[in-house]
């Protein structure tokens, strides 16, 4: 694993809120919205994503509904990069591909459109939060499903206590922060 300059752990960390209990009894919500708010914390984050990569490695990134979009449109650009929305089930309008996986209680579904890629472009995906690993994973299994390839996957905090990385066997996961 790379080393990650203080300053910006420090940053990520001081502006990502802790809510309790949301959205129910006994998780700790990871809220980026100040983070967001902050325009010198929000460009080192995508500058952190984009120079990690280098220019020129990547084709698309796909963000993960729907704070993902907010990362992955910025990171998009500096990498000059099209953007591609990985969205839940119902969502996006052309045919797609969908994958399902379990949560604590019940399952979900995310979606890509079936032509978001051509055939071995490589694939940046971007997403807030690494929690247990399902939704990446699925995200994973769908950027694949395509035809492309998953340079890795980018995200702004890690939950390490969950072992997300773990369901990611052979992808590179790139976390600015881990608590
Ligand atoms: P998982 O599939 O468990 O890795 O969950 C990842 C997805 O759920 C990401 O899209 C996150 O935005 C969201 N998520 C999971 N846990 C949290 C949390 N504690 N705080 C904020 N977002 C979370």
């Amino acid at each position: 694993m790379t080393a990650r300059p203080v300053d910006l752990t420090q940053l990520i960390n001081r502006r990502i809120r802790d809510v309790p209990d949301y959205p129910k009894p006994g998780v700790v919500f990871k809220d980026i919205t100040p983070l967001l708010a902050d325009h010198t914390a929000f460009a080192a984050v995508v500058d952190a994503i984009v120079a990690y990569y280098g220019r020129g490695t990547i084709d698309k990134v796909a963000g993960i509904e729907a704070r993902g979009f907010i990362l992955a449109a910025p990171v998009a650009y500096h990498f000059g990069a099209g953007f591609v929305p990985v969205r839940k089930q119902g969502k996006l309008p052309a045919a797609t591909y969908a994958e399902s996986y379990d949560l604590e209680y019940g399952s979900e579904t995310v979606e890509i459109h079936q032509d978001a890629f051509s055939p071995g472009e490589q694939v940046l995906i971007v997403d807030d939060v690494l929690a247990t690993g399902g939704t990446a994973r699925a995200t994973a299994e769908l950027v694949r499903r395509t035809g492309a390839e998953v340079a890795g996957i980018s995200v702004l905090m890690e939950l390490g206590f969950l072992h997300g990385r773990d369901k990611l066997d052979g992808v590179d996961v790139h976390a600015l922060t881990t608590v």
